[in-house]
């Protein structure tokens, strides 16, 4: 097997904490066989050398909640400006005539754009099924295996049409017995269950106020059964909530709690909008968080309370969200948003408790995502850790002069991974996929990007 020498790094970030591995690592086929500290030497003799001198290394990033299909209606003019429930209606009529075919390129693009910035784990979740679309999942783990990229794609699912008191269109709800049905097709065919998969399945209702909560208790039963994890919305703005007490008579966690949704097994996202007992009940549960910063900035959705969620034990990650929220998917820039978002919010309150860190974004996007996707071996630099990495250059203008040089990949806003090796292969380098013809790619994705958008108009 060969061993490759990532050597001698500016700057380090093993998952925890910063500068442990700044000799470097050695990857040994798929997985990492030495961390190395300043100064220190491989133990045997490798086969070759990668120079990082000038680079920050960090695991390779995980995201941990997105919707590829929203890269073909990024900057959509009618769902401009809008808080949540007015922005998804004004999009729910477009979704409703996606194909297979724009999935399968959106979920390319996605996943080019999240290596780019130096990811190497993706979650994803779809829920818009119609009669057009009925391969969603199916493209996109054929997209992801040849690109090469780690995921979890999570199948989502809409039962709570309009005619029936939901948000979204007629159209785009399917019967929970065929949701069920596929949901198990689904993780029958693609969910690997063994440590360094490079696919999973969960499983993901959209939100309270497009299911119903015999479909919530299905799936909950559904995936214990299967031992795969759990994913939906939740918490995200006032409206819901609001929603969830009139419809439902329950305040969100209290609904998640009535329909078996309270355990290790889910993560939420967003998480916004709890109060401090609900934040113990979701760290005694286990569940894990995703924060989506862009997104609930753009969507005025308000401020994830994260060091609270943390403090009371529950698992948080990064998500750069669907990009029709967000707009892009950059996942080292979301680092950079979380931690800004954070700060404040720690304004806004008057505790004494120290700022979020640099090294806190970090860790949610590397460690703390694994950690929520029941991933050990992912995020971080460790033996045996699957040889997942991001390296980063600073040899651009807005670092010239900085001294902590992995603060200042975060503060200076890195937007751009240098090199990137998923599973033990490089999957970028010198700033570039090395399998991907991106200027095709983004010809064939902006032209179904204007199909989709002319059906509607
Ligand atoms: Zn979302």
């Amino acid at each position: 097997m060969s061993r490759i020498w990532i050597k001698n790094p500016r700057a380090s970030f093993d998952g925890t904490h910063a500068n442990q591995a700044n000799g470097g690592v050695v990857v040994e086929g798929q997985r990492i066989a030495e961390v190395l500290a300043a100064g220190q030497q491989p133990s045997q003799t490798v086969d070759s050398v990668f120079d990082a001198s000038g680079m920050v290394l960090t695991p390779g990033l995980i995201n941990t909640h997105h919707h590829f299909y929203q890269t073909l209606t990024r900057a959509y003019r009618d769902a401009l400006n809008k808080p949540l429930f007015a922005w998804l209606t004004s999009l729910y009529p477009v979704w409703a005539n996606l194909t297979n075919e724009m999935v399968e390129v959106s979920t390319e693009l996605a996943l080019s754009e999240l290596m780019l910035s130096g990811c190497t784990t993706a979650s994803d979740h779809h829920y818009v099924f119609s009669n057009s679309l009925d391969e969603a999942i199916d493209r996109q783990a054929m997209v992801a295996a040849k690109l090469g990229m780690r995921v979890v794609l999570t199948r989502g699912s809409m039962s709570l049409g309009e005619s029936t008191g939901g948000l979204p269109p007629d159209k785009v709800v399917q019967t929970e017995a065929a949701i069920l049905d596929d949901s198990l097709r689904l993780v029958q065919r693609y969910h690997d269950p063994a440590d360094y998969a490079m696919c999973q399945v969960a499983l993901a209702p959209c939100s309270p106020f497009s299911v119903t909560p015999e479909l919530m208790r299905e799936t909950a039963s559904l995936a214990k059964q299967h031992k795969v994890l759990l994913h939906t919305h939740l918490a995200e703005t006032h409206d819901e909530t609001q929603f969830c007490i009139d419809q439902l008579g329950l305040r969100p966690v209290d609904y998640m709690e009535s329909v078996d949704w309270l355990s290790d097994r889910t993560w939420f996202a967003h998480g916004i909008h709890f109060n401090s007992e609900e934040i113990a009940r979701l760290g005694r549960a286990g569940c894990g968080v995703s924060h989506c910063p862009t997104s609930n900035m753009t969507l005025a959705s308000g401020i994830c309370p994260v060091a609270e969620l943390e403090h009371a034990g529950v698992n948080v990650g990064l998500g750069v969200d669907g990009s029709a929220s967000n707009d892009c998917s950059n996942l080292i820039q979301e680092v950079r948003m979380s931690l800004l978002i954070q700060r404040l919010g720690q304004a806004q309150q008057s505790s004494e408790a120290p700022l979020t860190a640099h090294t806190d974004s970090l860790r949610w996007a590397t460690q703390g995502g694994a950690a929520l996707l029941h991933r050990p071996e992912l995020g971080r630099l460790s033996v045996g850790a699957a040889a997942d990495l991001a390296l980063f250059s600073l040899d651009e203008p807005r670092f010239s002069g900085s001294d902590d040089a992995l603060a200042a990949l975060i503060l200076g806003g890195a937007h751009r991974a240098e090199a990137v090796m998923i599973n033990g292969h490089w999957r970028v380098s010198h700033g570039a996929l090395i399998d991907v013809d991106m200027a095709q790619l983004q010809a064939r994705h902006q032209q179904l990007a204007m199909s989709l958008w002319q059906v509607n108009t």
